[in-house]
């Protein structure tokens, strides 16, 4: 019962209105059926493949679930990842944003990803060109900006990204601001196991959380 535990815990020590959401890629049905009878809600997963094959095992429940894809996505897998999630949080570009407005019969909420530390080889759109984006996106008739999505980059110490969320948060309430029609600005997903506090410190609504609940990855 190790994995509930640590999310009773996590739980306990947050605000009400951060929303926890599992990082699962890599764990089992068991492990995450483990989180949703302790009353997960919302399960990120990082790819297409590896989502149906856990949607699959874990059967009806899944229907309760909100599924946050987390990963990049291809545009090789967009029908595919339409049946599966409910939300995307990755979108980073108005090729895909436009290819996914294609493939839609009902609205779909969607994050900004922010690429806040500026690093060539990471996705997400870097700061200076999120507004731009979003106008953009906001023309899609089915796609719903919500908010935004941020990584930052890895540090050994956490306090270190605490500036990249603070830029984050900072652009998320310029984007609000702006009163762009079909955009809001709710959810800011950001803050991982290792700096989760500082995250909502700096004005995350949405944690998502692997290795603290389920212990380090094989
Ligand atoms: C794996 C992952 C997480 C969770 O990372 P942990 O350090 O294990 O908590 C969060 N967000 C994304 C996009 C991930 O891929």
């Amino acid at each position: 019962m190790t994995i509930t535990k640590n999310y009773q815990r996590i739980r306990a020590e947050i605000p009400d209105y951060v929303t926890i959401v599992t990082a699962a890629k890599t764990r089992t049905a068991d492990e995450v059926r483990e989180l949703i009878d302790a009353g997960v809600t919302d399960i990120g997963e990082n790819y297409v493949q590896e989502t149906e094959e856990i949607q699959k095992q874990l059967g009806h429940d899944i229907k309760r679930m909100h599924w946050h894809l987390i990963g990049h996505l291809q545009a090789n897998k967009i029908n595919k990842a339409l049946k599966l999630f409910d939300t995307i949080q990755t979108l980073d570009s108005m090729k895909l944003a436009s290819a996914i407005n294609n493939h839609l019969k009902q609205t779909l909420p969607v994050l900004i990803e922010i690429n806040s530390g500026r690093e060539p080889q990471k996705t997400g759109v870097v700061p200076e060109e999120a507004e731009k984006l979003i106008r953009n996106i906001s023309t899609l008739e089915k796609i719903s900006v919500k908010g935004l999505m941020t990584m930052g980059p890895r540090f050994g110490n956490p306090e270190n990204a605490r500036l990249y969320y603070r830029e984050t948060k900072k652009l998320f309430d310029h984007i609000d601001s702006l009163d762009i029609p079909g955009v809001e600005m709710t959810v800011l997903s950001m803050g991982m196991s290792n700096a989760y506090h500082i995250a909502i410190e700096e004005g995350s609504t949405m944690i998502r959380l692997g290795t603290i609940l389920f212990g380090k990855r094989m």
